[in-house]
């Protein structure tokens, strides 16, 4: 389960349309593990991991996605590219069993960071319902 604090976290950000922690890595002005990069997308190694492969993949453009209830129909073609990339770092990180996709939106669904992103979960058993 998600530790409280990180919860407690979530539910103390302010849902805003600025920058975000973000792209000051996609800028490279803060380091993390990159797993997988090309010009449209970023996937990086979570810094708090959940599981023992536990992978965020953003968008480089932002393009007012702080989350996916912020969705419009422009942004489908990189909507689905994202999941496309996904299943590409699951089988590049050997989760052939399978896996867990995740995006939390909003303060009910513990998001804390305000420019879209999905959770790659793997390297243990996942549980159902989730937290
Ligand atoms: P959210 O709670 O769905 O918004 O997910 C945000 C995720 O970003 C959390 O799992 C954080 O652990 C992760 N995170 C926040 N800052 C960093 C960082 O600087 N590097 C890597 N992951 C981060």
């Amino acid at each position: 389960p998600m530790a409280s604090s990180e919860k407690d976290a979530a539910l103390a950000a302010t849902p805003s349309d600025g920058p975000t922690i973000f792209d000051k890595i996609i800028r490279k002005e803060i380091p993390a593990k990159v797993v997988y990069e090309d010009d449209k997308v970023l996937a990086f190694r979570d810094v708090s991991p959940q599981a023992p492969k536990h992978i965020v993949i953003i968008p480089k453009l932002k393009d007012g996605l702080t989350g996916i209830s912020k969705a419009e129909e422009r942004h489908t073609e990189i909507l689905g590219y994202m999941l496309y990339v996904t299943k590409l770092i699951a089988k590049q990180e050997g989760l052939n069993d399978g896996f867990r996709i995740v995006i939390n939106d909003g303060p009910k669904g513990c998001q804390s960071v305000f420019h879209l992103h999905i959770h790659l979960l793997g390297g243990r058993q996942m549980n159902w319902p989730p937290g």
